[in-house]
């Protein structure tokens, strides 16, 4: 089989607006310097971020005009929380999440959902927001947990153990639930 390609490069940097070393890629890919590989252990790839267009200008950019508020990349791995209306299992909104372990020591030894505690302990960076996340992620892979939309609590098989709404969907195991702590849920305005 052969894809259909764009010829040539369609995408351009522009200025990060959170994490140092960091550029956005059309604002659908973010970028990661080669020097920010060779100074962090993190996961992700490097490399493939060199030869973006206009890559320095906007590490420049960024640097210049607001690189006080931006921070340094150093969490280990990235988690997306999806809260999801009970029901239907469709999400309503995310929480995005810099962790200061990898994602899978959130779940070893659980199969009632990741404890509430274990989480927010991990939980270096926090936004809602998909632009700030896509810069918090750089070229991590990205693990997703569950959370009741209602209420930020943790699922059963059949309701949220919170608010007690029941699953109509029940699309994922409670294994890969958490119940939200009073931090992140007022982080979502909850
Ligand atoms: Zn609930």
């Amino acid at each position: 089989m052969k894809w259909i390609q764009k010829p040539g490069p369609s995408y351009a940097a522009l200025p990060s607006v959170a994490v140092a070393s960091s550029f956005q890629i059309g604002w659908r890919y973010r970028g990661r310097t080669p020097s920010f590989f060779t100074i962090q252990t993190v996961t992700g790839r490097r490399g493939e971020d060199e030869s973006v267009p206009f890559s320095e200008e906007a590490l420049v950019y960024a640097k210049q005009h607001w690189g006080a508020q931006l921070i340094e990349d150093t969490w280990k791995d990235f988690l997306e929380i999806i809260l999801e209306d009970p029901q239907t299992g469709v999400a309503k909104s995310s929480l995005y999440v810099g962790l200061n372990c990898l994602a899978s020591e959130l779940f070893a030894g659980t199969t009632l959902g990741v404890p509430t505690q274990r989480l927010d302990e991990a939980a270096m960076v926090v936004t809602h927001d998909a632009v700030v996340a896509a810069e918090y992620k750089g070229r991590r892979g990205s693990y997703a947990l569950y959370a009741c939309g209602i209420c930020g609590g943790a699922f059963s098989n059949t309701r949220c153990r919170r608010c007690n709404a029941r699953r109509g969907q029940v699309l994922l195991s409670p294994a890969r639930s958490v119940e939200l702590s009073p931090r992140l849920l007022r982080l979502v305005g909850a």
